[in-house]
């Protein structure tokens, strides 16, 4: 049987080391990537944080990497909050396809090219569900795939309801999909990210609901 060493990190996550106890040294009161507070101890329970295994005779090079949760009372630690309500919302609320293919780029901090996925993702569905061939595409594709007059994947009861419906998904690629690809690059961070793809889903809930696959 091995032990464990103490392992320290920032608030935000950045390890600090995994050899709190052997290597003292390499202790640090702020962070020197982010200058948040470090911590070793688990806030809820005071458990050390555990840091490299060590087996007696044995070498080894490198060590985890922080964890998201306390292994003694199950807390999140400070840097895991944001990534685990995320988490959680994702595979009950989130459409499948659209958790399948967006959550690993958003949750790997790709944040612009998670929300240019979504938009694919919604892009793609309309095109095969109106049956439209591959050059098609963006603001135009919704032109014609919601046209109140013969777009195949118009919904609304009334025309105004119907424009509506047009108008909310030209939009959306106009307004939300194409400041990303093009501009806004460096506004596109988390929260951003997160908003847009729930406005993406949002925009597949209402087709699934309104048109037949
Ligand atoms: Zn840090
Ligand atoms: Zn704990």
């Amino acid at each position: 049987m091995g032990t464990y060493d103490v392992m320290q990190v920032c608030e935000n996550g950045h390890k600090i080391t995994h050899s709190y106890v052997n290597y003292p040294e390499h202790r640090q009161s702020a962070c020197d990537q982010c200058g948040a507070d470090t911590i070793h101890r688990c806030p809820e329970c005071d458990e050390p944080i555990r840091g490299k295994y060590l087996v007696e005779g044995v070498a080894s090079v490198g060590g985890p990497d922080p964890p998201d949760n306390c292994h003694e009372c199950g807390e999140p630690y400070p840097w895991a909050d944001e990534a685990d309500q995320f988490a959680e919302v994702d595979s009950s609320v989130l459409d499948e396809e659209l958790a399948e293919r967006c959550l690993s780029e958003y949750e790997t901090g790709h944040y612009q090219s998670a929300v240019r996925t979504a938009f694919t993702v919604l892009e793609e569905r309309i095109r095969n569900r109106g049956e439209f061939p591959q050059g098609v595409s963006g603001a135009n594709l919704m032109l014609q795939a919601f046209n109140a007059e013969d777009g195949p994947l118009s919904f609304g009861e009334t025309e105004g309801e119907q424009d509506g419906v047009m108008f909310l998904y030209r939009g959306a690629f106009q307004a939300l999909r194409n400041p990303v690809s093009h501009r806004f690059v460096e506004e596109v961070d988390e929260d951003y990210a997160r908003d847009a793809i729930h406005t993406v889903n949002l925009l597949l809930r209402l087709l699934d609901e309104n048109t037949s696959a």
